[in-house]
């Protein structure tokens, strides 16, 4: 698995900042709540042992393309091939795009994103058959405002690693997720999760890496899965992949909507910058950090 980057004061900041914005802003109420399964990177475990256990709850899942781990290996275990991704695609899952080459978005000019966007969207379209993906999930959950409003032009939903659920006001350009690991949410906590997604009407989002009885730090082992899949179809709420959620929810011409600060991090804001709490405010503290290049 990539390596998580370090932290400075500033990326705080910018990645606070970027997370307040609500670039495309929606309003989350749901009849029936909604549970999607992701995978990030992804080692060929989460297809090849993920798969057939969200087919047993005729779930399919969200699989997040890094186009350069393509046919690779690390100490962590071999990424996905090729016939893997057509499998998945055979099979109905779903192809995310997480960049080319997984870099830390907190820190990359524009030029450098929107090559990253293409190289990997080129590489999925000559592999597989033209496909386009409509989901894009962040490397390390971590992007500048800048980064979030380029890319959000593109799909139609963008995921982070900010725990909780999706209900009420959410930001359909970095929505909230869970990783699935022994560490920051065991089954019990994924419990939880579900039980408040099913009261809330609420979208609930999990992610996760490889697949073991023995996983790396970011990953899930096969029978933790298991039971929180099955949890899910029991909760009551629909298991759809990123894109199928964002059909049922009717988005696609969301990308529209005007952006505006998200409320929970409005007093933070006034607080830190001493300025009020409009969109051209949280600009300008962007421009004075350099957040833009
Ligand atoms: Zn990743």
């Amino acid at each position: 698995m990539p390596e998580r980057p370090s932290t400075t004061a500033r990326d705080r900041v910018a990645g606070r900042l970027a997370r307040a914005m609500l670039i495309k802003p929606h309003r989350l109420s749901l009849a029936t709540p909604i549970v999607t399964f992701s995978f990030d990177d992804f080692p060929a475990s989460a297809w090849r042992l993920g798969g057939p256990i969200l087919a047993r709850h005729g779930a399919r899942g969200t699989f997040y393309l890094s186009g350069e781990l393509l046919n690779r290996a690390d100490p962590t275990g071999a990424f996905a091939t090729e016939a893997d991704v057509h499998g998945l695609l055979e099979a109905g899952h779903e192809l995310g795009c997480h960049t080319f080459s997984h870099p830390d978005l907190l820190r990359q000019p524009a030029a450098a994103i929107e090559a990253e966007l293409d190289r990997n969207g080129r590489l999925i379209a000559a592999l597989f058959g033209g496909y386009r993906p409509s989901s894009f999930a962040y490397p390390y959950g971590r992007a500048s405002l800048r980064a979030k409003q380029l890319i959000s032009e593109r799909f139609v939903t963008l995921r982070g690693v900010r725990t909780g659920l999706n209900q009420g006001p959410v930001d359909l350009a970095m929505l909230r997720a869970n990783e699935l690991c022994a560490k920051t949410t065991p089954v019990e906590r994924a419990r939880a999760l579900l039980e408040a997604n099913a009261k809330a009407g609420g979208w609930l989002i999990f992610f996760t890496h490889d697949i073991a009885d023995e996983p790396s730090e970011h990953g899930c082992r096969p029978a933790d899965l298991a039971a929180v899949v099955e949890a899910a179809a029991g909760s009551g709420a629909r298991l759809l992949t990123m894109a199928e959620a964002a059909e049922a929810l009717g988005l696609g011409a969301e990308a529209s909507a005007r952006p505006m600060l998200d409320p929970e991090d409005r007093a933070l804001l006034q607080r830190a910058a001493g300025l009020a709490a409009t969109g051209m405010a949280a600009l300008s503290i962007a421009a004075s950090l350099a957040v833009f290049d």
